[in-house]
């Protein structure tokens, strides 16, 4: 039976109520969506942009330009201690320099340093990049992969982080790995991560992961995560730092490859986007034991719960020495960027 609409509504003497109160929830519905686009931040003309800028008496290795609601930034690292910021570009002076060069200036800052080790050790198929931060002292830089999952975060890792640190150290330094699927389909998450940290809870380094962080079960690790064939490199670095900003944080310099899968000659491409590809010595879900000077891997999209336990645990035992501020977690920058200081 057809009803047109009309003769509906000379049946239904509601009908008109309905139609206006559908007519104004959708008239809000849209007005809402709008308002919160606005509010959004929104990064365009994205790209690799390679430089030296200057502020007042800081210089940095500038990596990326683009705009910022409109208004030109940059991404910039500072050489000695690793760390990024967005800056406008009308406070800071530019000067574009090729990478290849760049690379070739000042070979014995921390940041350059730190990728050519990267870089020397590219050699083999699982766990290339820098695998230990800090060697001289007890600790560990603790890093969470957040790969593509539909199940929420792990909070434990962090609640768990925060209560057996909170006497020592505050915030508590936490290398996450984020890929761009997780970053988009976790907006709740996000938000939660991003309240501890302005509580002053703990302090994140943002670590690129790539977008989609490819993976079959059934492809030779050749061929597999972001070595398969045809994977659009540019896409999966740089749409996971928009999506970064977009969402108000700052990209690191450190890279993380899915699966910790990589051969010499992605290593060096990744490097050539100025990222330092960051293993893992201790990747607790397999067995591998934390020392000193570790950088310790664990996941937290709640995919793989031994390897969280088995953390809990480790930071329950090492109590004692955690009171005693024998073991500490060290901020992954501080860790890399001390040990390529000499
Ligand atoms: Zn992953």
């Amino acid at each position: 039976m057809v009803i047109s609409l009309p003769l509906f509504s000379n049946f239904h003497p509601s009908f008109n109520d309905l139609a206006m109160k559908r007519f104004f929830l959708f008239g809000a519905f849209i007005f809402l969506l709008i308002k919160t686009t606005e509010s959004q931040t929104n990064i365009t003309h994205y790209q690799v942009t390679t430089g030296i800028g200057k502020q007042a008496s800081n210089q940095f290795i500038v990596l990326r330009s683009f705009e910022k609601n409109g208004i030109p930034m940059y991404l910039a690292a500072d050489p000695q201690t690793l760390e990024t910021q967005v800056i406008p570009a009308k406070n800071m002076s530019f000067q574009a320099i090729k990478w290849s060069d760049l690379q070739k200036m000042d070979a014995n800052l921390p940041y350059f340093k730190a990728l050519n080790s990267a870089s020397m050790q590219a050699k083999s198929l699982q766990d290339a990049g820098i695998a230990h931060g800090y060697p001289a002292e007890k600790g560990i830089t603790l890093t969470v992969d957040l790969c593509p999952s539909t199940k929420p975060l792990d909070h434990s890792i962090f609640t768990s982080l925060i209560s057996e640190f909170a006497k020592i150290e505050q915030p508590v330094p936490i290398g996450l790995s984020i890929s761009g699927k997780f970053l988009n389909t976790h907006a709740a998450d996000i938000q939660w991560l991003k309240k501890l940290e302005t509580a002053g809870q703990i302090r994140i380094t943002w670590i690129n992961h790539t977008y989609t962080h490819y993976y079959n079960s059934k492809t030779p690790l050749q061929e597999n995560f972001l070595l398969k064939p045809g994977t659009d490199l540019n896409y999966e670095v740089l749409q996971t730092e928009i999506d970064m900003l977009q969402n108000d944080l700052t990209p690191s310099v450190f890279f993380r490859f899915p699966g910790l899968v990589s051969d010499n000659s992605i290593v060096d491409k990744i490097i050539s986007y100025g990222l330092i590809p960051t293993g893992s010595d201790a990747w607790l879900a397999k067995g591998q034991n934390s020392g000193s000077g570790s950088i310790v891997l664990i996941h937290g999209n709640g995919n793989e719960p031994v390897g969280v336990q088995d953390f809990i645990r480790l930071l329950q035992t090492e109590k004692e020495q955690v009171l005693d501020k024998q073991w500490l977690l060290y901020d992954l920058s501080e860790s890399i960027g001390d040990e390529f200081e000499k």
